[in-house]
């Protein structure tokens, strides 16, 4: 199931009343945008995904459309300036909204390591941008913006919005993999996002599958990630066929009869199963979603990656699990942060009351 053209699920709005934007002017026209039909007169979050080589971001809709969206390079302005790109990506996004007499009514961010999500600040394992480690991002972006900013693991965010809005909309339970440079997790349980005691929680990128296995970038040792994020697939088919490949071309040459990158995919099948069959017996969810560069790869061998699934899950468990490989398309992580608004705005509120 692709999450293309969503069907919105009814989501709680942010509008607070907290702008640093002009209220929308009443009248004809209003929130009409470059696209026809913006959000009219209701307010509209920014959603932030913070990437090794690229920080994504969007202005979106109530909705889930994204009516706006902007990049560039994270390190743009030079290495550590990470967070001068996000600022000036925030101005062009409030920018873009006064242009379509659209408020903002906060700010979500999601960023590639383990967050405090209730204060907002960024954690010490930060992969990809280690300038934003410890930064208090909600704290400071907010007093500059002047409306509500939240930041959460990149995958959870990423896991938020499909279930806002995507493959996982309804679930009362879900587990997102994201399977691209590196492998990260987000757990929906029960209608609530886990986090965890200290933000470790979804992290199963690093649930070891194999006690034998090679040491992993976490310290640890025999990884799920060592196996099958794309960086770890294109290392182990260069060892083995001799000469550098990314991910996408182990694939392509095993699809065409290469017996060499067809054993690496193999490879990654079961060691797929594995871990997705620690999710299935562990949390029996709802829905589990692949997502990610090697998803897409994925796609066409769907067939193996459930037999080998099938090979170590519980069959009555597995039955009750439905797992979609999805395609996602570049505003998917936008939403993320977007997503990631309105679950805080809701959850705040209700635990205030
Ligand atoms: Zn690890």
């Amino acid at each position: 199931m692709e999450s293309e053209a969503p069907s919105p699920r009814p989501s709680p709005q942010g509008g607070e009343g907290v702008s640093g934007n002009p209220r929308p002017r009443r009248g004809r026209g209003q929130g009409e945008g470059a696209r026809g039909e913006g959000a009219r007169g209701e307010g509209v979050t920014i959603g932030v995904d913070v990437g090794g080589t690229t920080v994504a971001a969007g202005l979106v809709a109530a909705d889930g459309r994204v009516l706006e969206h902007q990049q560039a390079p994270t390190h743009a302005r030079g290495p550590g300036t990470a967070l001068e790109t996000i600022g000036d990506l925030l101005e062009q996004l409030c920018e873009q909204a006064r242009a379509r007499n659209v408020t903002v009514t906060g700010v979500g961010i999601g960023v590639p390591g383990i967050v405090d999500a209730e204060r907002g600040t960024v954690g010490v394992d930060i992969h990809y941008a280690p300038e934003l480690a410890r930064a208090p991002l909600a704290a400071m972006l907010g007093a500059r913006l002047g409306v509500p900013v939240y930041v959460d693991n990149d995958v959870n965010a990423l896991a938020l919005a499909e279930w806002t809005w995507g493959a996982g909309r309804g679930a009362r339970s879900l587990v997102m993999l994201a399977l691209g440079t590196g492998l990260g997790g987000g757990i929906i349980l029960d209608g609530r996002l886990h986090r965890g005691q200290s933000g470790f929680g979804g992290e199963l990128g690093h649930v070891p599958i194999d006690f034998h296995g090679p040491p992993c970038i976490c310290g640890g040792r025999g990884c799920l990630k060592a196996y099958v994020s794309g960086t770890d697939i294109g290392l182990r088919g260069g060892e083995r066929l001799g000469r550098p490949v990314g991910a996408p071309e182990v694939f392509r040459l095993a699809a065409a009869g290469d017996a060499v990158a067809d054993a690496v995919v193999d490879e990654v099948c079961a060691a797929l199963g594995a871990g997705l069959a620690i999710i299935v017996n562990g949390l029996n969810p709802e829905r589990v979603l692949l997502a990610g560069s090697v998803a897409k790869s994925l796609r066409p061998i769907e067939a193996r990656v459930r037999a080998a699934l099938a090979r170590y899950a519980f069959a009555e468990a597995l039955c009750t699990t439905h797992l979609d490989i999805l395609t996602l398309d570049k505003d998917a992580t936008v939403r993320g942060g977007a997503a990631l608004v309105h679950y805080e705005t809701q959850r705040r509120r209700t635990t205030r009351s």
